[in-house]
């Protein structure tokens, strides 16, 4: 057998595509299962884009790029930046990568080294601490309840801060609470920041468009340009163009780490799919009528599901601001009895029921950091997300 390097043997595979692919086993052997695990739009790729990735093709744009991204589409990012976040970027500030997952990882991986710590709060994105462990970093996960609003404060970043911090991850609006960061509360954690110089933050900023109040969602590095130094802003196109086979992301921020990330990348993928970087060009500087579109929607799913789970015995959920999913407590189900006498002792244990007995699939909060919890996706129609909820309805309230 071919012996595993220590890295893989620390980190574990996605658990949302874990329970995507349990889905779609169960689904095959035809059970009928709603899966609400997804983390991608179900919506389709609007047409303009899809038109200019067809376009690239056919002009014979199908060779490799500049390891950083065409200059087209960087181009199109600085003025992205400028005009939604209110900063100003120079061409080799932006790397261009196969989705915002990589930008990250590149980011991590020119930048820690045994010991180095990552300040992580949760409930976080699964990838975040496995990223940083394959880097051969140390994740710090903070734990932001639901009464901190599932947010990271200044006091407990600023106990959290140690001399081998490297790195905060902010998330907002944040997978998997939909929580997202006031312009005063990154005014309070940039100045936790500033009296440590040593700490480099990045933000995470996929859901930016997935804010349910519609407002812009405020960018520390507009807020403090003082940081901007040792700021690493991601975004890509994944979530809000619903393009994420497209595999596209970036990252802003000072030349020097910009240039480490792209050496990383040149030995690793190269750059990203040339078409993928023609039809995110058309995603930035096209029509935004889609973006509108699909906020509107999933502000509709959410404020459906989270009545409907509301009115569920032993779960309760708080509106999530902003991203696709909803983030109910299912405190008020463990320890519960099953009609076949299973007591329910964690999150994976109501999981796993949900799955068996009412083929309504949703993935643990324990996977996100935070127990006791329940993930689902609001990423898919309306009346899916209401039959989940009655099959729900009458299993919980079947229990003992
Ligand atoms: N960041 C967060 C918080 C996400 O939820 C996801 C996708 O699930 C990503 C990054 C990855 O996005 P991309 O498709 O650009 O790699």
């Amino acid at each position: 057998a071919i012996a595993l390097a220590p890295r893989v043997q620390r980190i574990k595979p996605s658990p949302s595509m874990v329970a995507r692919d349990r889905v779609r086993q169960l689904q095959a052997e035809g059970r009928d299962v709603i899966d609400l695990t997804a983390g991608e739009p179900d919506l389709d790729t609007p047409k303009h884009i899809r038109e200019a990735a067809a376009a690239a093709l056919e002009a014979g744009e199908t060779r490799y790029t500049p390891v950083n991204g065409t200059p087209t589409l960087r181009k199109a990012i600085i003025e992205k930046l400028a005009r939604e976040n209110g900063v100003r970027y120079a061409m080799n500030e932006i790397s261009v990568g196969g989705g915002a997952k990589q930008v990250i990882y590149n980011a991590l991986a020119a930048t820690l080294g045994a010991g180095d710590e990552v300040i992580i709060p949760a409930p976080y994105w699964v990838s975040y601490p496995d990223m940083v462990e394959a880097c051969d970093g140390t994740p710090v996960t903070v734990s932001c309840g639901e009464n901190a609003g599932f947010k990271l404060s200044a006091e407990a970043l600023e106990t959290a801060i140690t001399p081998k911090t490297r790195w905060l991850i902010l998330n907002s609006p944040c997978n998997p609470t939909g929580a997202f960061y006031s312009a005063a509360e990154i005014g309070a954690l940039a100045d936790v920041l500033l009296r440590h110089p040593h700490v480099a933050v990045m933000t995470d900023d996929i859901y930016e468009h997935i804010r349910f109040d519609g407002g812009a969602t405020p960018c520390i590095v507009a807020a403090e340009p003082r940081l901007r130094v040792r700021t690493l802003l991601v975004n890509g196109v994944s979530k809000t163009y619903a393009m994420t086979g497209f595999r596209l992301g970036y990252g802003a921020g000072p030349a020097e780490l910009i240039a480490a990330m792209n050496t990383i990348q040149s030995q690793s993928t190269s750059c990203t799919s040339a078409i993928s970087q023609a039809a995110a060009t058309a995603a930035l500087e096209g029509d935004q009528g889609f973006v509108t579109e699909a906020r509107e929607m999933y502000r509709l799913r959410r404020d459906r599901a989270v009545a409907l789970l509301n009115g569920i015995p032993g779960l309760s959920c708080l509106p999530p601001d902003g991203a696709f999913y909803v983030f109910p407590s299912c405190a008020g189900l463990i320890g519960k009895t099953t009609s076949e006498g299973k007591t329910l002792k964690t999150d994976l244990d109501v999981v796993m029921h949900f799955l068996d007995a009412a083929g309504v699939a949703v993935i643990d909060g324990t996977a996100y950091g935070m127990s006791s919890y329940l993930r689902m996706s609001i990423a898919t129609s309306l009346p899916k997300i209401e039959e989940a909820c009655t099959r729900l309805a009458r299993i919980c309230a079947a229990l003992r």
